[in-house]
């Protein structure tokens, strides 16, 4: 089959799936506290979520991120993982991953890892218990610390995320970069981004720039720029003197559009070609029409064709009224971070 490939000649090779827009926790710069999830009858049955992804890996996606919302939370989700497991025993995917913020680890670990999941990102921002309960509202500290230790002791490589918030983990970048190096954790900051509703005040409030970041860090260490690329947004850095990799996620301060390599279908079937632009394709309509895959194949690569060459986000362009420019209205959790 013909390779997806987008107008500016980027060839499509990695797949975010949203599998959930639902989730336990309520982290303040992801979600409102009384969220409004949407009819479960919208969300794509496990079967329909199998057949669309298999589809995407036939047209040339080597690699396969499973997010949300939360996605351990998704009843019978480890039915989707087991499917799966069998384009990676095939070959025909590099790579099956997942980002959760931890909270069902425990219990799911060593399920992912046989089904061939071999690293993973766990979502965690902050080390304090109070701090924690705070950021994510519902969260509870000890259970994702013992979900990441289960995950690990299952065979599982894992990678912390931590969005970077002023005023609010600045305090603790030391302290997550010792934590991690101790655990055998990689670590990537990511900044904040202007999702969900306008919240436009709170998330610059919490703005924390990596440049500024990186130059505290600067101030203990020796940092050297590292090559690789992974086609996302993420760059990535060594500590010198601890040898510790480091990545920063930029979405707003450094552009990797060039080399995007991406899209992200969310739960409801909807192929946002860019996690920063508006435009999206239906594909739940061409699924759910026929059995044949014929009609998806072709509204999968009429969007491809549609894939934008950059997005718009943009903190230092703010209009009069304090507004971002380029604010996406949808939440992250409905695209899948
Ligand atoms: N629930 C899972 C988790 O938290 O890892 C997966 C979905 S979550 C939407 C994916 C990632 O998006 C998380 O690392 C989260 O910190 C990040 N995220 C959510 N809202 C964000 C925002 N406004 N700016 C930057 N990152 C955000
Ligand atoms: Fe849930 Fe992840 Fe959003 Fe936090 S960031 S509310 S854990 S989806």
């Amino acid at each position: 089959m013909t390779p997806l490939i987008d107008p500016f000649a980027r060839a499509i090779s990695y797949l975010r799936v949203s599998v959930t827009d639902r989730c336990d926790f309520r982290c303040t710069y992801c979600m409102s506290e009384n969220m409004t999830f949407l009819p479960k009858a919208d969300l794509l049955s496990l079967e329909e979520l199998d057949r669309l992804c298999s589809v995407f890996v036939q047209m040339g996606v080597q690699r396969l991120r499973i997010t949300g919302g939360e996605p351990l939370v998704r009843k019978g989700i480890m039915t989707f993982f087991k499917g799966m497991s069998r384009h990676l025993e095939s070959g025909a995917l590099q790579e099956l991953t997942l980002t959760t913020n931890g909270s069902q680890l425990a219990r799911y670990a060593a399920d992912l890892a046989a089904c061939g999941i071999r690293r993973i990102n766990v979502s965690l921002d902050t080390l304090d218990e109070a701090k924690f309960a705070r950021i994510t509202r519902w969260g509870r500290l000890p259970q994702v610390l013992d979900g990441i230790r289960a995950a690990t002791a299952a065979g599982l490589r894992v990678k912390i995320n931590a969005v970077a918030l002023k005023g609010f983990n600045e305090d603790e970048l030391f302290s997550l970069l010792d934590w991690c190096a101790g655990e055998g954790h990689d670590l990537t900051f990511i900044e904040v981004m202007p999702m969900g509703e306008d919240m436009s005040p709170l998330r610059l409030d919490q703005y924390w720039n990596l440049k500024d970041l990186r130059a505290r860090l600067a101030e203990r260490f020796t940092l050297t720029d590292l090559t690789e690329r992974t086609g996302g947004p993420a760059r990535y850095v060594k500590i010198n003197e601890t040898g510790q990799k480091l990545g920063f996620i930029t979405p707003l301060t450094h552009n990797f559009c060039e080399s995007c390599n991406r899209v992200r279908l969310t739960c409801t079937g909807e192929l946002y070609m860019c996690l920063g632009q508006e435009d999206m394709a239906d594909l739940r309509a061409p699924l759910r029409a026929s059995p044949d895959d014929a009609a998806l194949e072709q509204a999968i690569r009429a969007a491809i064709a549609r894939k934008p060459k950059g997005h718009d986000f943009d903190y230092a362009r703010q209009n009069v009224t304090g507004k971002i420019r380029g604010q996406i209205t949808r939440h992250m959790s409905h695209t899948g971070g």
